[in-house]
């Protein structure tokens, strides 16, 4: 029986105000600052696409509440 657990991070570009807490948190460097500038003029937090084991560190350590959701998922039917 498969019992992985995959996890996916979705950042809101219009939600992070760029202070890079959970880049530097990430036990897994898996998110990265990105280039582009969302609406308030700032980079914005991205998740690499892969790697993350779902410590929620990035979710914690995040000023804006709303910006970084979490998603489990099963390997099963991903
Ligand atoms: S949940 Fe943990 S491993 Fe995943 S992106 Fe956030 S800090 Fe990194
Ligand atoms: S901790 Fe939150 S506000 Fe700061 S860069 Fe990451 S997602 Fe953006």
């Amino acid at each position: 029986m498969k019992n992985n657990k995959l996890y996916t991070v979705i950042i809101k570009p219009e939600e992070c105000k760029g202070c890079e807490r959970c880049v530097n948190a990430c036990p897994k460097s898996v998110l990265k600052m990105g280039e582009q500038l969302n609406f308030m003029g700032v980079p914005y937090a991205y998740y690499i696409g892969d790697g993350c084991i779902g410590c929620a560190a990035c979710f914690y350590t995040c000023p804006e509440p709303g910006a970084i959701t979490i998603i489990e998922k099963s390997e099963e039917g991903s």
